[in-house]
């Protein structure tokens, strides 16, 4: 069967949604693609100004943008094609970039490429010629570029591309006159052009061979035939359906091609390439022969800085050091923070409370009643006065350390040496970037999840994303270490054993993560993971000024005031509950007693549980609930330093074995509220955002009454 008599000419395309209107046949299309973040919108502003409207691209939720622009006389239609690194058809972007520059009928592509990282961008304008001769290509950023002492020999790479070549500077306005010379050049003749194409190995070519000879008749010139067979040969699924749809053109219905492609594969398995690694030749063909072009037209200037960066990678990211290197240095962090933080705490305990007895006396000077006392200075200012003390000082030291890490390009390194971990547990190795986010602020990581394209591994990391500790988590881990194991343990030791035991909640943290994905990868969300490329940045000089404006304005100043908001007004909610009596006893301790034997069983009590579950809002009001509900229950004693917050918590009947608890319950329980709603909205499911929930509830709950139980059974409490 060939194409359909009702597949050719323009009709079915606007049936289908990718036809453009033009107003005269003179008018011309131009498609224009391109990795994201390269300047394309900047390049399509350039052009069209205020020409432009935007829609969906027909049945996607997808952007869709037209403009036109005039140049010597012809109008052009640029088409805005979504940025994709590739046109693999991974997910919908590049399934709609590929389709229309495929069967859009557009006049020339161009593919507009950053000129910092070309060899990355080559990719995909190698993929776009093997569809379409009519490519040029504008490798925008070259004042980026020039500042970063990169060179890009422009009339090599276009002869050797065998497409026209453009330098722009988008932002500037500066070559997208040349641009349209140069695509209008290319509309205007019907000159036929030699666009590199790719090698891909004697095997595969033969293959392509066999069945290029057997579809060209059919295609009828309709589609690039090479290009085709190489895709029948792939057995693209996805390719399949847009023949189909586009041109009524059905491979699988034509027992001739089906088997000519039968037994191409035959002869690939044969050679020694069996189905499932042919993508990846393909592939590793195409990304080889970006690096033998950029490596001929690129130059870096600063040579010795790459060669700086190869050097240090090869140690922070290699399979020997890489791992306890990472640990090392989290260690040193949590170490710093932790022995730094005591000193300023407590001093700024002392000075918050010496203010409490002035408060009072000014209460008293103003005759209010003892309760509008009690409530303002029992109730919120001690609760505000711990928040501060206990929180501050570790923020203000961790927050700037880790964005001093991130800001010098660590973080990629992480999710690098992570990455085979991942794929391990049939996770994607992005996972490990999603999870990075998740440390800043668990609902950026699981809208971070954006960036994996497979459905399966996106849901698998935002599920999991929670078993890393947020911003809001770290403190909590940290001041309840520090009231409890900092100052307790005596010797030189307790620094080490305090910051083992943070490092180690956070190592467990990320055990967990691939535990549970390994097993939802078994289990309830099989499948094998999908291969992609991690990209290390170069590493950057931090930027002090960022780095102090992102750690204390950011985190430190947004986590605390979080914690204060939501401390002071629950500072009186807790307040009256405790001072309202039924019966012999306050209203929270009715609650806590409630929660009491289960919270036991996790090794907690009533009023810890209470404040995880209160603090579901905000994880950064755990601990200040939990030294309210105490303070307001217990006998009002003067606590001025922190040894004496301490012994709160101790007459409470906290033991060690409850600061281990209550660290493990907080690495694991249900995310917050923000998270729950940002997986409701990634996910579109009532149903996954109920399991991400469930996961690390029932998850921290099993191993606190694990952990709870054998050291009991043990006695060693
Ligand atoms: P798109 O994602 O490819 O559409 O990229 P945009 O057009 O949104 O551009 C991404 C960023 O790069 C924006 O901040 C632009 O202002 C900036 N940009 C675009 N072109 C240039 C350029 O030629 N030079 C410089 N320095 N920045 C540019």
């Amino acid at each position: 069967m060939g194409l359909t008599n009702t597949s050719t000419g323009a009709g079915v395309l606007s049936h289908c949604g990718l036809h453009i209107e033009k107003e005269t046949e003179q008018d011309k299309i131009v498609a224009l693609a391109g990795n994201p973040n390269v300047g394309k919108s900047t390049v399509f502003n350039g052009l069209t100004g205020l020409n432009q409207h935007t829609g969906n691209w027909p049945g996607k939720t997808v952007v869709n943008a037209q403009g036109t622009y005039r140049h010597q006389d012809t109008n052009f239609i640029m088409v805005d094609i979504p940025g994709t690194y590739s046109l693999m058809a991974n997910s919908t972007e590049e399934e709609i970039a590929r389709d229309f520059i495929c069967f859009g009928e557009a006049d020339a592509v161009v593919v507009v490429a950053d000129a910092t990282c070309l060899e990355r961008n080559l990719n995909l304008v190698l993929q776009t010629m093997e569809i379409t001769d009519r490519v040029v290509l504008c490798v925008n950023l070259m004042d980026e570029a020039a500042k970063k002492k990169i060179r890009i020999d422009l009339p090599r790479l276009a002869s050797l591309l065998g497409i026209p070549v453009v330098g722009a500077s988008a932002r500037a306005g500066k070559g997208l006159d040349r641009l349209m010379d140069t695509v209008g050049g290319l509309t205007g003749s019907a000159a036929t052009l030699n666009p590199l194409r790719v090698e891909y190995g004697e095997e595969i070519e033969a293959a392509i061979a066999l069945v290029e000879s057997e579809i060209t008749d059919v295609l009828q010139g309709r589609i690039n035939t090479r290009w085709a067979a190489l895709k029948l040969l792939d057995g693209d699924d996805s390719l399949l359906g847009s023949l189909e749809h586009y041109l009524g053109f059905d491979p699988t219905q034509n027992t001739e091609i089906s088997q000519v492609i039968a037994q191409a594969r035959y002869l690939l398995e044969e050679a020694g390439i069996p189905a499932d690694q042919f993508r990846d030749q393909v592939v590793t063909r195409i990304v080889k022969t970006c690096e033998v072009i950029s490596r001929d037209v690129v130059t870096f200037e600063k040579k010795e800085y790459v060669a700086r960066d190869h050097r240090i990678d090869q140690i922070l990211t290699s399979r020997l050091t890489g791992i306890p290197i990472m640990i090392a240095l989290l260690f040193l962090i949590f170490w710093i923070t932790i022995t730094g933080a005591n000193v300023p705490s407590s001093l700024l305990a002392a000075g918050l409370f010496s203010l409490e007895e002035p408060i009072s006396q000014f209460f008293l000077w103003l005759s209010a009643p003892d309760w509008l006392r009690a409530i303002v200075v029992d109730g919120v200012f001690r609760t505000l006065a711990w928040v501060i003390s206990v929180m501050l000082p570790p923020m203000a030291i961790f927050f700037p350390l880790f964005t001093l890490l991130e800001d010098l390009g660590y973080l990629p390194r992480v999710a690098f040496n992570l990455d085979n971990f991942f794929r391990k547990a049939h996770a994607h190795g992005k996972q490990a970037l999603t999870m990075c986010m998740g440390f800043g602020c668990n609902a950026c990581g699981v809208i971070g999840c954006r960036i994996i394209d497979s459905p399966r591994e996106r849901l698998i990391a935002i599920l999991t994303n929670n078993f890393v500790p947020c911003n809001g988590r770290f403190p909590t881990l940290i001041a309840i270490i520090t009231m409890f194991f900092a100052g307790t343990v005596g010797g030189a030791f307790q620094s080490v054993v305090s910051t083992l035991m943070l490092t180690g909640t956070i190592v467990l943290g990320v055990a967990m993560t691939l535990f549970i994905s390994s097993l939802l990868s078994k289990t309830i969300l099989k499948g094998m993971p999908s291969s992609f490329h991690l990209e290390l940045p170069p590493y950057r000089r931090p930027q002090v000024g960022k780095v102090i404006v992102r750690s204390i304005l950011d985190r430190t100043i947004f986590v605390l005031g979080r914690a204060v908001m939501v401390a002071a007004p629950a500072g009186i909610v807790i307040w009256i509950l405790a001072n309202i009596h039924v019966g012999d006893f306050s209203i929270l301790a009715h609650c806590a007693g409630f929660l009491d034997p289960f919270a036991k069983l996790l090794g907690l009590d009533g009023y810890i549980l209470m404040a995880f579950i209160l603090g579901f809002p905000a994880n950064e009001t755990v601990v200040p609930i939990i030294i309210m509900s105490y303070m307001a229950t217990g006998k009002l004693t003067d606590l001025e330093s922190m040894s004496e917050l301490h012994m709160l918590f101790v007459n409470h009947g906290w033991t060690w074995l409850t600061a281990v608890c209550t660290m493990l319950f907080s690495l694991m329980h249900w995310p917050c509220g923000t998270t729950c709603l940002t997986i409701r909205n990634e996910t579109q499911s009532l149903k996954w955002t109920l399991v991400s929930f469930a996961i690390p509830t029932i998850t921290g709950m099993a191993i606190c009454i694990l952990v709870a139980n054998t050291v009991r059974m043990l006695g060693l409490v």
